[in-house]
């Protein structure tokens, strides 16, 4: 089996817990290994959480631009794993919402809700290769622990060395944590803050099975990056530290990750990052302006300088009138510009 080397290996054999795998995985990691060798393959992979707002856009048009100036495909998966955050008819108004600014897909959407039985498969293999352990801190525990520092909470892998207890204690069940090894985690990364941070210190065991049974955003997106063949992830600088623990998924069934180009987000008046929470304006509110498509994409392009500002132009004609040269280099700078941080959001 040819498989690529890996530079951030967690610890034992990854090949081996590759092998682990029944056989259909096998298959399907290696397809999405030849898919990812035979050329760009993007996505976007927002949760339903509700609407897209402006920021959430921007960064879709990003991608399938950056998709198609490189004449690869682009996906739309959508992560709905964490079933109580879903708002009902959120994933339709993002697919009508891609439409109407021209931002199509290729192939059949994709749901994160319907690839349960592949994620604890790999749970389950990972497991039985002794790769995770199962911890019984709990968030506040955690949180009083670490409450001076505030930012980046890291792990400190409490549980590491305790007997492996799967079942419940005190009536509640254990989160799975994947242990890491001792070095650094490495991603190439095109627009943002280079990709390289030490796994034991700065990100801790990510956990992979929360302890509500849910299988963490982590395990999935990395096992769906490998499997769906993607090459190159576009997506919000939110997400940068959300990176490492998904190299580390990967390293550990054996894996190379793609390429990452973190965007900036948009930021209101103040700096703060849009949120749907707060209602930032999306499409709805756009076209109650009386906006249409055209006059949108062409205010999200202006807003990195990628087209003067007052342009109106189809997402077509945007993708005619930009080289990948000069979206990088818009990238680049604002990326310089701006900061990072923040906690995950769709992507
Ligand atoms: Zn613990």
């Amino acid at each position: 089996m040819d498989l690529p080397s890996c530079e951030a290996e967690p610890r034992g054999d990854a090949s081996q817990t590759l092998l682990a795998l029944p056989d259909h995985l096998i298959g399907r990691m290696l397809d999405g290994v030849h898919q990812r060798q035979g050329g760009y393959r993007g996505r976007f992979a927002p949760s339903p959480t509700g609407p897209l707002h402006r920021g959430n856009l921007r960064t879709a048009l990003l991608s399938w631009l950056d998709a198609r100036l490189q004449a690869g495909s682009w996906l739309l998966r959508l992560d709905d794993l964490d079933v109580p955050r879903n708002k009902a008819g959120a994933a339709e108004s993002i697919q009508a919402d891609l439409r109407w600014l021209g931002l199509e897909w290729d192939g059949p959407v994709l749901y994160q809700s319907g690839r349960r039985g592949l994620y604890s498969t790999v749970l389950s293999v990972l497991r039985r290769g002794g790769l995770l352990y199962p911890c019984a801190c709990s968030r506040r525990m955690l949180a009083d622990i670490s409450a001076p520092h505030g930012g980046l909470q890291v792990y400190p892998g409490f549980c590491r060395g305790l007997p492996r207890l799967w079942g419940p204690r005190e009536g509640r069940l254990p989160s799975w944590r994947l242990q890491l090894g001792e070095g650094s985690l490495l991603w190439q990364e095109r627009f943002a803050r280079p990709g390289r941070v030490d796994g034991r210190s700065a990100v801790g065991d990510p956990v992979l099975r929360r302890a509500d049974g849910l299988v963490a955003y982590h395990l999935a997106t990395a096992l769906d990056e490998l499997l769906l063949g993607i090459s190159d992830v576009v997506r919000g600088e939110d997400l940068w530290s959300s990176t490492a623990p998904q190299v580390a998924v990967m390293a550990a069934l054996g894996q190379q990750p793609p390429r990452y180009g973190h965007v900036p987000l948009w930021r209101d008046g103040h700096g703060q990052r849009l949120s749907k929470r707060q209602g930032a304006e999306g499409v709805e509110g756009f076209r109650s302006r009386g906006l249409d498509g055209p006059a949108v994409v062409g205010e999200l392009a202006a807003s990195l300088g990628l087209v003067p500002a007052g342009s109106r132009l189809s997402a077509r004609e945007l993708l005619a009138s930009v080289d990948l040269a000069t979206l990088e280099r818009s990238l680049r700078a604002a990326g310089a510009e701006g900061s990072g941080g923040g906690s995950p959001g769709p992507g």
